[in-house]
């Protein structure tokens, strides 16, 4: 008893100790909302206390008349969030309350920008729950008992938030966490009861949970007798939607997410029948900063039986491309006591995961619908998330398709604005593929020479640029019964389409590549092979060049060169394929090939033809030096007889 009833004092990790600083400069701006955090941390607890009461019935008897209060001491100038949930022994303490555990911090102070709206927005994010106290607060004490532990084992926490917190055993009464806030000089606007009720309805109003703060005391009633109930504490999911505001699904948002932006928008369905449940799902404005992060570690999605909160269920409940989706899943006929590994194999479960893919991507297309200009945004957000879906998700192919967006030749400024159908529209006649490139970053697809004869005859190319997009497309073979196809693989026969899609302007001067398409001859091609040994396949005369010299191309079944490199750079072995080189007939450096009668010149120059492919698909030179002699000898051979 001895050991444990001495204050002892620790210093802050130096993260924590950072992050504290930081977030109270950046929130500043939007400090109350230390108080949905505390809110948020006691609603949290009282569901871990009733979940665990499911389960043991010493803790049920525990569990009755789980509650928030809310005191102000104006005299001490302290507020008071006390919950009666499942509470924090002095291990939990130390390690939820003294440390920022979570992994990911150091890159999330990295990422700071110094910029207030978009550092408060990321720190959001992060969720620094309870240090939000230290915005408003100079002093905050943490009592806590963890329910089942006996009086003497309760923990008292204390911080002023500079470097160090104390923390000493302490009698408590009863179970649950109360912490107190010794309100800064310039904050006492808290210690206002209006103002703490305004604030509680404004965000606190609908969780599932009531908050009661003292009642005012009334004439000849004996001082602070009563309480009295502050919000709804009705789960707001469970209200009919005509009785729900906007502004109520905003702030019932925030309360889940922590997020301090508004939600994108949501949807609320109610299924009644055999089986009834609810979704409330809302698609958030920003991403996380995790979001393209492979682990999986899905939270969001809220399980409720009942309106008791069950668990986290994203992993269960959501795919992984629809990972970004945040709400609540309320049913009741599930049963209470189920376990992680029993969800996975429910076949309600299994229904209520359909109906929520469902629904989301119905959301998302009604938003694509409404507003170009917000799923614009969205897109920029999300796309990239959403495009996975195309391989995971088979079934919902035809769903997902219409949400996609890409960059095309028709608008060179690189927005990803073009949707299949409307591509599929603009096809000239005669057209029977969709056309697109992938490559490592939006210049390098837009300026490929693959795409040379498609701007010259007026054909749309799709651009894309994502990494998910060439893993997507070896899933996506056709939209609308209309086939993908690469540019920069397997052959190009654009045959009729040549004239059709092509603008007036241009058809003269195209006419010259196409005349002499074909004239390359076999035995000048075979000797540039061999000049080439093992880097090419094959080489041949391009139907795609009207430019450049000189292009490679792989086969309809290889995975694109950038992508090759990019798994060969994370270590991983690459099955072996060789491109073909194509040659342009009717450029100058190919008819000077031609007409080369030295071996080793013309051997040098079969390899800058090569080379200048390499590098205009953003490949890399084993022999730099080696490329730039040639570059050098070519030029000044071309000085000597100008
Ligand atoms: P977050 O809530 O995002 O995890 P916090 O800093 O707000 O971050 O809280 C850290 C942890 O401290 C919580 O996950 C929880 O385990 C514990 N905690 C905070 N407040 C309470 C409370 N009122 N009752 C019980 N545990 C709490």
């Amino acid at each position: 008893m001895s050991q444990t009833s001495t204050v002892e004092t620790h210093a802050f990790q130096a993260e924590t100790r950072q992050v504290l600083q930081l977030m109270i400069h950046s929130l500043y701006s939007n400090k109350e909302i230390f108080l949905r955090e505390l809110i948020s941390n006691a609603s949290d607890a009282l569901d871990r206390l009733r979940f665990a009461a499911i389960q043991d019935d010493a803790v049920n008897e525990d569990a009755g008349d789980l509650r928030i209060e809310i005191e102000i001491d104006e005299e001490a100038g302290t507020l008071t969030v006390r919950d009666n949930g499942i509470g924090m022994n002095r291990d939990h303490v130390m390690d939820n309350i003294g440390t920022i555990a979570k992994s990911g911090t150091k890159a999330f102070l990295d990422r700071l920008s110094g910029d207030q709206k978009t550092d408060a927005q990321l720190i959001g994010q992060f969720g620094v729950g309870f240090y939000s106290a230290f915005i408003v607060a100079d002093k905050v004490t943490l009592l806590s008992r963890r329910v089942g532990d006996s009086a003497e084992e309760g923990v008292r926490w204390e911080s002023d938030g500079g470097g160090e917190y104390s923390i000493e055993a302490t009698d408590r009464e009863s179970h649950g966490t109360e912490v107190i806030l010794h309100l800064k000089e310039a904050e006492k606007e808290f210690l206002s009861k209006w103002a703490i009720r305004s604030l509680i309805s404004r965000y606190s109003d609908h969780i599932g949970f009531p908050i009661r703060m003292p009642k005012e005391d009334e004439e000849g009633e004996e001082k602070g007798t009563g309480w009295e109930e502050v919000n709804q504490a009705s789960a707001l999911w469970s209200l009919p939607k005509s009785e729900i505001s906007d502004e109520e699904y905003q702030s019932f948002y925030k309360y889940l997410t922590h997020d301090l932006d508004d939600a994108q928008c949501w949807a609320h369905n109610k299924v009644e029948g055999s089986q009834s449940y609810t979704t409330l799902l809302y698609v958030p404005k920003t991403a996380p900063m995790d979001l393209m992060l492979q682990r999986d570690e899905r939270t969001g999605l809220r399980l409720y039986v009942n309106r008791v909160f069950i668990m986290d269920a994203a992993q269960a409940l959501l795919p992984h491309y629809l990972r970004f989706i945040r709400g609540v899943v309320d049913s009741n006929d599930l049963p209470l006591n189920i376990s992680r590994e029993l969800l996975q194999e429910n076949e309600l479960v299994g229904k209520i995961r359909s109906a929520v893919i469902r629904r989301s991507l119905d959301l998302i297309g009604k938003l694509a619908k409404d507003d170009a200009e917000q799923y614009a945004k969205f897109w920029q957000q999300f796309g990239a998330v959403i495009k996975e879906g195309v391989a995971e998700d088979f079934a919902n192919r035809e769903r997902i398709a219409p949400l996609l967006r890409f960059a095309s030749t028709r608008d060179e400024g690189g927005e990803a604005s073009v949707d299949l159908a409307s591509y599929k529209e603009r096809m000239p006649q005669g057209q029977d593929a969709i056309y697109y490139i992938t490559a490592e970053n939006h210049q390098a697809a837009s300026h490929s020479p693959h795409l040379e004869v498609f701007r010259k005859n007026g054909i749309e190319v799709l651009l894309m640029s994502d990494r998910v997009d060439e893993w997507m497309m070896a899933y996506f073979t056709e939209f609308d019964g209309t086939p993908f196809k690469s540019v920069a693989k397997g052959d190009i026969e654009l045959g009729a389409l040549k004239s059709a899609g092509k603008k007036d302007a241009e058809k003269e001067d195209g006419d010259k590549a196409e005349e002499s398409a074909e004239s390359l001859d076999a035995a000048l091609l075979e000797k540039v092979r061999e000049s080439l040994g093992e880097r090419v396949s094959e080489v041949r005369s391009s139907q795609r060049l009207t430019e450049s010299a000189s292009c490679l191309v792989l086969g309809e079944q290889e995975m694109a060169l950038h992508l090759q490199r990019l798994l060969e750079q994370a270590g991983q072995s690459v099955p072996g394929s060789r491109p073909v080189l194509e040659l342009n007939a009717g450029h100058p450096l190919v008819e000077m090939l031609q007409s080369e009668e030295e071996a080793g010149r013309f051997k040098d120059l079969s390899l800058v033809l090569y080379e200048q492919a390499l590098l205009s698909e953003g490949g890399s030179l084993t022999d730099p030096a080696a490329f730039v002699r040639r570059v050098n000898a070519l030029v000044l051979r071309q000085a000597e007889t100008t």
